[in-house]
């Protein structure tokens, strides 16, 4: 679903990807871990063109992304991604939030924007706030519904930048249990994180980024059993 190769990409004079390959398969759950500045954020964006690379190559859905005019409109209706800040639209309620790209992007009715609605808000377990605004529910309600409004385009894929690190520990449990709902069904998940036991728990595999590059990759074990000197330090 994901192919990294050799990707590189540069802020000015600042080398923030050097030399980034990964790939992620269909069904998989891939944690992205390493220090602040890493470069974990910046690889997230490459992989839905948010960012530009400078070398290497991407595909994701079937998108090759760095090419030449890369059809962006059917890439951005299979991958959806979700941030630390939630970015809803303070003036729509949440049905409105939901139901906006739906109907715009994806030509469907109102009426099947909402059942699309009513699913993904049942799949988050806000189906009781589909009239609220978001100033109305709290963070982890907030970053729900964020995730919902990903879903209610039926994604291939799901991209999260630490989408809990603006959380107290209950609401983050809430936003947890919403992805693992999605990892039992089978999403293809990667997920930058600070939650280590949660990686542990949920990953198929952990990369961990030191200085923009993978420094070390491999299954959750690699947490318990860090070979290099960098991964000892983080987990330790
Ligand atoms: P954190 O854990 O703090 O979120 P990160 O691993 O996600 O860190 P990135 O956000 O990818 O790190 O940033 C990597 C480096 O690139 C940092 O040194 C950052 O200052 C720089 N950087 C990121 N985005 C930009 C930008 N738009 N312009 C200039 N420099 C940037
Ligand atoms: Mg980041």
């Amino acid at each position: 679903v994901v192919e990294l190769k050799e990707v590189h990409k540069r802020f000015g004079a600042q080398h923030v990807l050097k030399g980034i390959s990964l790939s992620v398969h269909k069904g998989e759950i891939v944690a992205v871990i390493g220090q602040s500045g890493s470069g974990k954020s910046t690889a997230l964006r490459c992989m839905d063109r948010l960012e530009i690379v400078d070398g290497g190559e991407i595909t994701v859905c079937g998108h090759k992304i760095t090419g030449e005019s890369p059809d962006l409109s059917s890439l951005r209706r299979d991958v959806g991604i979700v941030f630390q800040s939630y970015n809803l639209f303070p003036h729509l309620t949440v049905l409105q939030n939901i139901t906006l790209a739906p109907v715009h992007v994806k030509k469907l009715s109102r009426h099947e924007a909402r059942e699309v609605a009513d699913r993904v808000l049942a799949q988050v377990g806000l189906e009781d706030k589909r009239d609220a605004y978001p100033e109305q529910l709290s963070g982890g309600q907030q970053q729900r519904v964020a995730i919902a409004r990903s879903l209610a385009m039926d994604p291939q894929l799901m991209l999260f930048d630490e989408v809990t690190s603006a959380l107290d520990p209950q609401l983050t449990g809430e936003v947890l249990k919403v992805i693992e709902g999605l990892a039992v069904k089978g999403m293809t998940m990667v997920l930058v994180t600070h939650e280590m036991a949660f990686a542990y728990k949920l990953a198929n595999r952990v990369v961990f980024m030191h200085q923009g590059q993978v420094w070390e990759e491999g299954t959750s074990q690699i947490l318990k059993n860090p070979v290099t000197k960098e991964l000892q330090e983080f987990v330790g």
